[in-house]
């Protein structure tokens, strides 16, 4: 995509969950922490490490030697809990591909979300990810173009994503403790007796509140408008999040506390991708569309000392989503026409 910054929108989204929330941490593996153990340890220690931990900012090595002194109690504090921008990025994609899918299921690629996993070439062709039906380089046109709606924003192998998460440290006022469940054989229904016994210990987290940036960078209206829609499923707790949904963990509520909009200085007034293009070759080279209308209002500048860019911010958000949310709207009706017009 574009080697210029046009136009950037940055969102900043406080999450909350009551209930017990687990975003596994990748680095531990209960094998690892009882390896060493003799049988007697084994046995007095039986239980009390989990299966999974709460994602954290310990050493790895020290995460053993902690979970090993810690007897029965949780985790403190000192452990430095957070949730990685990849386990809030995942949910978020998928939400905005189903909400696409939705709309356009009965459409063939790329005018609907594709299967960014599918590689089946032979038997998957409807489904195809994209950065597989892209292996063929793309020449008079940009790569852009010619992907689906969630890769032109999310990215695919050979398209860089346009959007960022960062990660988000978890505030005061959360409760670490060990969720015991009994575990369910999948074949019997019956309580699994398999290795490790019936039991499992989860470490989770409960009312826990946390904070991260999403950025947009070169943004379409379009994607805002996804946005609009996919940011609303969270806000009604619509997008459960992190390990053991089905248990009723990681049911999240989101909400918009702010919205930053910058572009470059030389600009009187704020624009999108679109209309920031240098000229109508360059916009047929990426597929985007101008747009005439003036669209944001409800902004107030902020004064940013020695930029390159002027930001501003939203005073209105529920009219700024309304608008965008339409601009998505008018988005799938295009593309709705051009499957049609392929059609015919
Ligand atoms: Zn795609």
């Amino acid at each position: 995509m574009l080697k210029r910054k046009l136009c950037e929108a940055t969102f900043q989204w406080r999450l909350k969950c009551k209930g017990p929330l687990l975003i596994a941490d990748g680095r531990y593996s209960q094998n690892e922490v009882t390896k060493n153990f003799d049988n007697t340890e084994k046995k007095e220690k039986k239980g009390w490490y989990p299966d999974k931990f709460f994602s954290n900012r310990v050493g790895s090595d020290d995460m053993t030697k902690r979970i090993r002194d810690a007897g029965s109690n949780p985790p403190d504090k000192t452990w430095g809990f957070y949730v990685p921008a990849t386990s809030i990025r995942g949910p978020f994609r998928a939400h905005a591909e189903r909400i696409i899918r939705s709309l356009m299921h009965y459409a063939p690629h790329p005018f609907t979300a594709c299967d960014p996993l599918e590689q089946d070439k032979e038997n998957h062709k409807e489904t195809l990810g994209c950065s597989c039906r892209l292996e063929k380089e793309v020449k008079e046109v940009s790569k852009y173009s010619v992907v689906c709606p969630a890769c032109k924003l999310f990215g695919c192998a050979g398209l860089a994503s346009r959007i960022y998460f960062i990660d988000a440290g978890i505030e005061d006022g959360y409760r670490s403790v060990y969720r015991d469940m009994i575990g369910i054989d999948r074949f019997t229904g019956g309580v699994y007796k398999g290795a490790g016994g019936a039991n499992m210990r989860f470490h989770v987290l409960e009312n826990t509140t946390f904070t991260t940036t999403v950025t947009i960078t070169n943004f379409e209206l379009w994607q805002l408008g996804l946005l609009a829609y996919v940011f609303r499923d969270f806000e009604t707790g619509l997008v459960p999040i992190g390990f053991g949904k089905t248990k009723g963990f990681g049911a999240v509520k989101g909400s918009i506390t702010e919205i930053t909009l910058s572009y470059p200085n030389a600009i009187t007034h704020i624009e999108h991708m679109g209309s920031l293009l240098s000229n109508a070759t360059e916009r047929e080279y990426y597929g985007i569309h101008t747009c005439a209308a003036p669209l944001f209002e409800h902004i107030k500048p902020i004064n940013g000392g020695l930029s390159l860019y002027k930001s501003v911010t939203v005073t209105n958000i529920p009219a700024f989503w309304e608008k965008l949310a339409a601009k998505f709207n008018r988005y799938i009706e295009d593309l709705d026409r051009q499957v049609k017009e392929n059609i015919t």
